[in-house]
């Protein structure tokens, strides 16, 4: 008999099984590290990708084992051939990503993969990827469906400047990380599309990120019309939560065997196996939207980062409003930073307009809608212009109250108010989904006066339609886009000039070009100011500078456009620094106080979460989690918080806590991390008895909510 070969494989175990690295199987031919196999787990058969060895220098895949033990492992059941091998670059960022964000490699890697990757045999799988390679040809030949190429622009001066700076440094850096810090309606797209076209050029592949699939078709449509078509078509996929498993399948398949040139996707496609990649873009860098909420809580722009690195391949981070980590490493010249100010055709910026609340008459402050701001949007529907409203709460009004008894529109199983939706009249919990109809009376002393308090954007839609005779008003939120399409139908009829006054979340706010819009109104923000969340004005400013470049695109509309902020905080510094539109001054007054209050950039957080029945099991969880930290060597530089209840502490009867961990040095808190948690495994499987037992822990590393 063969000397059978020892491999590494990750599989997708629980992660609360504790095992993070790949497993040990056995196989009688040598096996390229990247290849799709199927082995045994436990009584399973599952997926698993054969991993390279830890350390460097020992031939991976191929350790000749001649032992007793080899014979004891388990044996590779199947080798999935027709797929090629995933590239030991494309397996470095997964191991990476897995320390990093404190997961099992194998989780990792499967969580990544399209899932019909799992399910399909090799036969099947060989028979999809000659389709694909047959379908691929002909769509180039007939290029049906994409838009003819439109007329490429000329850059601006300051489009050439960032596009020459760039050219530099790709040609003389391996990996450049550039931050493009480009005023709303600067012209990033067309600096991406420029970059991109030099990387395919040199036959390289380009990855393109967006923060939400909504503005996925919008740039898809631009990226085709200027590659779909171009003397030499360039094959470009999109990969988002949003396709079909087979959809998913061939698009991820297209970039993984080479076939397509351009991938544009969502957070996950950070992933994408692109064996030529050569430009990573990260579009509206700072959007929080690229952080994973659940299992790996990754960020997407910093994997990037990462990536460009392995990869040697330039990474382009692209914003009006950089987070303030990207900003802080372009100060401290880690980044490149490249300006463009102006918007093309040399447009102004919307002039801010801060409405002070306290000085408005009591009675309209209370419709939300000052006279000031509803006068200013009766001047746009006159001249025929479009009016952007913007309020950050769906439904009609956040809570019912009963003024009889003081009853509350409260969620019998979370610790929030369930959300008074008109439409359907329907109490809704927005965390948890428990609906009911609205009672008719009070449920608790029978009165039939209960009345909503507070608005959100339907209430706001109804109240803009009142003060508005004739205006056509839209309503853009989660709850008026659900059905498929429903989204790009109702941008369409903005575009086209159907809506005067579009009322909306920040699903609004962000990226989209609109064209007709001359006023953009806030009508709430100040929430955010008073948060404990230490990012809520970095996210304040970002979002309401955002909303602001939706305003006044067309030049010859920009001199009078306008971007209005209800507040009753009119001297607050970030209004001021939001007035100027100076991000520059804002965000150096924000790292000042993050530096003093030894918060990120300068220091790094974890946050560990658990989830039980009770506050009290949580707590006891985080507090001996945290004694056996403690009694960790290296555990001096790094701080343990004591545990406080989640932002929303119940959600579906579930108990929510967490702690917050810190420390000075990154390395440092990953060195902690990485002993602690395989201990909490063992802590989690010790605690018995229904009242301890802790349902669920996990562990946030670089939150963004806190
Ligand atoms: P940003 O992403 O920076 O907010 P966009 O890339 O959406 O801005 O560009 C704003 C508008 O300017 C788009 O309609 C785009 O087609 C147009 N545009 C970009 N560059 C040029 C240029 N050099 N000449 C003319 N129009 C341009
Ligand atoms: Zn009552
Ligand atoms: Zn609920």
């Amino acid at each position: 008999m063969a000397d059978l070969l020892q491999v590494q494989v990750a599989v997708d175990a629980p992660q609360h099984s504790g095992l993070t690295g790949p497993l040990d199987y056995s196989s009688e031919h040598p096996l390229a590290s990247g290849s799709l196999v199927r082995v045994p787990l436990g009584r399973r058969d599952v997926a698993g990708l054969v991993w390279p060895a830890a350390q460097p220098g020992l031939a991976p895949d191929l350790r000749p084992a001649s032992n007793a033990q080899t014979l004891a492992l388990r044996a590779v059941q199947q080798v999935v051939r027709s797929l090629p091998p995933l590239s030991p670059r494309w397996c470095e960022l997964v191991s990476f990503a897995a320390a990093y964000y404190q997961r099992s490699v194998g989780e990792v890697a499967l969580s990544v993969l399209p899932p019909e990757l799992r399910k399909l045999d090799d036969a099947q799988l060989q028979r999809r990827i000659d389709r694909l390679r047959k379908g691929l040809a002909k769509d180039a030949l007939s290029e049906d469906g994409l838009p003819g190429p439109r007329e490429v622009p000329q850059p601006s001066a300051e489009q050439a400047q960032a596009l020459g700076e760039l050219g530099t440094l790709m040609a003389t850096h391996t990996s450049p990380v550039v931050l493009l810090h480009g005023a709303t309606g600067s012209g990033k797209t067309e600096v991406y599309l420029r970059v991109a076209e030099q990387v395919l050029a040199a036959g390289r592949q380009v990855l393109v990120l967006v923060p939400e699939i909504n503005l996925t078709p919008q740039l898809e449509a631009r990226f085709a019309e200027r590659f779909g078509a171009a003397p030499v078509p360039r094959r470009i996929v999109s990969l988002h939560s949003g396709l079909t498993p087979a959809q998913r399948l061939r698009h991820w398949l297209a970039a993984h065997l080479g076939l397509a040139d351009l991938v544009l996707g969502t957070r996950l496609a950070v992933f994408a196996s692109l064996p030529r990649l050569g430009l990573i873009v990260v579009d509206e860098e700072h959007d929080p939207s690229y952080k994973q909420q659940e299992g790996a809580r990754y960020s997407a722009r910093d994997l990037a980062v990462y990536r460009g690195k392995l990869e040697q391949a330039t990474v382009l981070l692209g914003s009006a409003t950089p987070s303030l980590e990207s900003w802080q490493r372009a100060e401290e010249g880690r980044y490149t930073r490249l300006a463009m100010p102006a918007r093309i055709g040399g447009g102004a910026l919307p002039q801010m307009r801060l409405v002070d609340m306290n000085q408005v008459p009591r009675g309209s402050a209370r419709q939300a809608l000052s006279p000031q701001l509803v006068a200013a949007l009766q001047q746009r529907l006159a001249r025929g212009e479009q009016s952007l409203v913007f309020l950050n709460r769906r439904g009609y009004a956040p809570v019912l109250h009963c003024g009889a008894c003081g009853w509350k529109s409260a969620c019998p199983h979370c610790s929030a108010w369930r959300v008074f939706h008109k439409l359907d009249r329907s109490l809704r919990c927005h965390h948890c989904g428990f609906t009911q109809a609205v009672p008719r009376a009070c449920p608790d002393c029978g009165n039939t006066d209960i009345a909503p308090i507070g608005r959100g954007t339907e209430r706001l839609e109804e109240q803009l339609s009142l003060m508005l005779p004739g205006a056509r008003v839209a309503r853009i939120d989660a709850d008026s886009t659900r059905l498929k399409g429903s989204l790009q139908a109702q941008l369409g009829a903005v575009h086209a000039g159907e809506v005067d006054v579009l009322v909306g979340t920040q699903m609004i706010a962000k990226g989209h070009d609109f064209r007709r819009i001359t006023l953009v109104a806030a009508v709430n923000p100040d929430s955010a100011l008073f948060s404990s969340d230490f990012r809520a004005p970095e996210r304040l400013f970002a979002l309401l500078m955002q909303a602001a470049g939706r305003g006044g695109r067309e030049a010859e509309q920009a001199a009078r456009s306008e971007m209005w902020v209800q507040t009753w905080h009119p001297q607050h510094p970030l209004y001021a620094a939001l007035r100027r539109h100076d991000f520059a001054a804002f965000a150096a007054s924000q790292l000042k106080e993050r530096e003093m209050a030894g918060l990120p950039p300068y220091s790094h957080l974890a946050l560990l979460r658990a989830e039980a029945a009770s506050a009290a099991a949580a707590r006891d969880f985080l507090q001996a989690a945290s004694q056996i930290a403690a009694a960790q060597p290296g555990s001096e530089d790094v701080a343990f918080y004591p545990p406080v209840p989640a932002s929303v502490a119940r959600v579906a009867n579930v108990e929510r806590m967490q702690m917050l961990i810190e420390s000075p040095s990154r390395i440092a808190l990953h060195r902690v991390l990485a002993r602690w948690l395989p201990q909490l495994h063992a802590l989690r499987s010790g605690r018995r008895g229904a009242e301890q037992r802790i349902l669920r822990w996990a562990v946030d590393v670089d939150p963004l909510a806190i």
